[in-house]
């Protein structure tokens, strides 16, 4: 399947879906406490995404069978739902949520502490987002995709972390996964050319020690080989001939200064 350029409309489309995620991620990551299971978790996600007129992307894609992925500490992604893990202060838990809003597809992931949590953890989380900004740099049509891959890659390398390499973003749209893969590594190739209307999931997963993964029994589940930590940060983005669009950025993020919209050139 080539690369998609979205129409005018579509950009609408995709911006609403944004948007509503942006707002689901900021209302979910407010209620996380100490004692809640993420089967809890699940539900309020679930009713939230649909009391906005949209459908959870990931309920029952191949056969995941939840709303949200819950990947608590050494858990990179893709964490299962369930009414036996318990969240405990001190822990980091990151939630990747996908909407389908009249057809198409937002895609963001936001890791969060619980409590009080260790200072290693805070800076993970922090610098794991600001890998992502770092790519953000070089969204811009005109560039070439690898540009953002290399630049989260030696944001995060920078500071030390293990860079995910077995899971890619990617571009989406009327599909939650489509053409092309978003490395968040360098590569040897510079990679398409990107253009305005490209609409990508660009989601750095770094980790405090090895870059090394694997995955749990239940054939979900990655987890990092260590054991150490893992935090995830995704949005949607629009590619433009300026700054790109950053279409799941929190209302929280934008007043805390994190992202600033518009200015584009
Ligand atoms: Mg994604």
């Amino acid at each position: 399947m080539p690369v998609t350029i979205k129409s005018a409309r579509e950009i609408e489309l995709m911006r609403a879906a944004g948007k509503i995620l942006g707002k689901v991620h900021q209302d979910l990551g407010k209620a996380l406490k100490p004692g809640m299971t993420t089967l809890e978790i699940d539900r309020m996600c679930e009713d939230m995404i649909r009391s906005c007129g949209c459908i959870p992307s990931f309920k029952n894609y191949q056969g995941f069978p939840a709303s949200v992925c819950v990947s608590i500490n050494e858990e990179v992604v893709h964490g299962i739902p369930s009414p036996k893990r318990v969240l405990k202060e001190g822990d980091i838990v990151s939630l990747d949520i996908g909407v389908i809003y009249k057809g198409y597809h937002s895609d963001a992931a936001r890791t969060h502490g619980i409590g009080d949590i260790p200072k290693n953890a805070r800076l993970l989380i922090r610098r794991t987002r600001e890998s992502f900004f770092a790519g953000m740099k070089n969204a811009t049509a005109g560039r070439y995709l690898h540009q953002i891959s290399a630049a989260v890659y030696d944001y995060a390398r920078g500071h030390g972390y293990g860079v995910v390499r077995d899971l890619v973003g990617h571009g989406i749209g009327k599909h939650l996964h489509e053409e092309p893969e978003v490395p968040n590594f360098r590569k040897l190739t510079r990679g398409i050319r990107l253009l305005h209307g490209m609409t990508l999931a660009v989601e750095p997963m770094i980790n405090e020690g090895t870059w090394k993964v694997g995955w749990r029994k239940n054939g979900w589940t990655v987890v990092t080989c260590d054991r150490r930590l893992s935090a995830h940060y995704e949005n949607t983005i629009l590619i433009t001939n300026g700054r790109p669009e950053i279409l799941t950025i929190t209302e929280d993020e934008v007043a805390r200064g994190i992202w600033k919209p518009g200015g584009n050139a």
